[in-house]
């Protein structure tokens, strides 16, 4: 404005001439110009550095609040890894299947209590993963007995899987995820339970809250999981060494030893009680025969057969079926009375004449010859039964095979 008005008052004043006037006041403007660029590009500079200064302060504050989030978090992840050295501790004592099984869903259910329900499936058979254990927070009833898809995708994958909101998670249909239909769960983490590429069973957590659970708790389940892999393979193979040495390879009953031995208890438990225990002892009418006639592999699939018939027949909880060696078999029965160990006794004999073996285009039929002997009332104690027993089955023999002896 000055840069007018004092051409002006020069010009008004006539110290100046008109044309040198119109000069000045074009330099004037060509001046006032150019410093009001300059000012501009100046002020842009400014604008922009501060742009640029305000967005590195952002970034800090937010990178300040992740960081206050994360040592906020510290405690609970450290008290959840330590968690882990004390399940390692307390996992490798057990032995007892079942108990493992309790111990794992407790000890995640402890850990992991974003976690409202957790579920442990073991594999029954190849692809069939059940239900063994659940822990609920608050009461519910879990009725799907079997796996939903995402246990078996994680079966068929050995991989651990971290779903945030099941409603926007694009590997899965949520409409087709029992957890949701039936319980509006949002959140899961499942793990495989597996040794190296052999999965052994699978354990879930759910919540009804979305993002319920941190990559961080999907890398301590599996931790948790690998190592419970160990402790029930190790169970498992513990009972199998167990069960050889009890169990007859062949047919899968128990040795004679073992039979002896529960036996001698089950007399001790039937003084007490004033029961009567009753035993068969059995063998393969000419046995040798089959053998000869169709090979021992004929006669292998006879004694695995007889096995299945005498199970399903008189295999209830309390009787015991053994067998006794070669083809001879021995069985107990708690709670019978002679007439009904008789009765018992004809119809194995009966379904056993009647039972067919087909073998390269062959029929095979068998008989047995049995001989029956009760406690207390024909020996008064578990040699003298067995001897009874074993005198009453060549009994059998003498009188045509193919026959039930008793005394009385
Ligand atoms: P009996 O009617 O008097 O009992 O005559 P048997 O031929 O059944 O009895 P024997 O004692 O003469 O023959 C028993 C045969 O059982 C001889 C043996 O080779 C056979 N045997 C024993 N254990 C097995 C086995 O595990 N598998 C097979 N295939 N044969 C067996
Ligand atoms: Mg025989
Ligand atoms: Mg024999």
């Amino acid at each position: 404005m000055l840069s007018i008005i004092f051409p002006l008052i020069f010009f008004i004043s006539g110290k100046i001439s008109g044309y040198f006037f119109y000069f000045l006041i074009i330099i004037l403007f060509f001046f006032f110009f150019i410093f009001r660029k300059i000012l501009q590009n100046i002020n842009n500079k400014f604008q922009s550095n501060f742009d640029k200064l305000e967005e590195t302060s952002n970034l800090s504050k937010k990178n300040i609040k992740e960081k206050e989030k994360k040592l906020q978090d510290l405690p609970t992840v450290l008290s959840k890894l330590s968690s882990l050295f004390e399940i390692s501790e307390n996992l490798i004592n057990l032995t007892e299947i079942d108990a493992i099984y309790d111990f794992i869903v407790d000890a995640v259910s402890k850990i992991f209590l974003e976690a409202e329900n957790i579920l442990l499936f073991i594999l029954q058979s190849p692809e069939k993963l059940l239900l063994l254990r659940s822990v609920k927070r608050k009461p519910l009833v879990i009725k799907e007995k079997e796996a939903d898809i995402i246990d078996k995708w994680v079966l068929k994958n050995n991989y651990s899987l971290l779903i945030q909101d099941i409603r926007q998670d694009f590997r899965f249909d949520f409409r087709k995820i029992i957890a949701y239909n039936k319980r509006g769960i949002l959140s899961l983490m499942v793990s495989p339970i597996s040794i190296d590429k052999k999965t052994i069973g699978v354990l879930r957590l759910e919540s009804k809250i979305a993002n319920a659970f941190m990559p961080q708790d999907c890398r301590l389940l599996r931790s948790i999981c690998d190592l419970a892999a160990i402790i029930i393979e190790r169970s498992q193979l513990f009972r199998q060494i167990q069960e050889l040495a009890i169990k007859d390879s062949l047919t899968s009953l128990f040795l004679r030893d073992y039979f002896l031995k529960r036996l001698t208890e089950e007399i001790n438990r039937t003084k007490i009680s004033k029961q009567s225990l009753g035993v068969l002892m059995l063998d393969i009418d000419d046995f040798k025969k089959i053998n000869d006639t169709y090979g021992h592999i004929v006669g292998d699939i006879v004694l695995k057969r007889l096995a299945g018939i005498l199970t399903s027949v008189i295999g209830d909880a309390g009787n015991l079926i053994s067998r006794f060696g070669g083809e001879e078999f021995i069985i107990y029965l708690v709670n019978y009375d002679k007439e009904r160990l008789i009765k018992v006794a004809e119809h194995l004999r009966k379904a056993i004449e009647t039972a067919i073996i087909n073998f390269r285009r062959k029929t095979i039929n068998f008989t047995v010859s049995i001989g029956v002997a009760m406690y207390p009332a024909d020996a008064s104690s578990v040699e003298d039964l067995v001897v009874v027993a074993d005198k009453l089955l060549y009994q059998a023999k003498k009188e045509g095979k193919n026959k039930v002896c008793f005394i009385g």
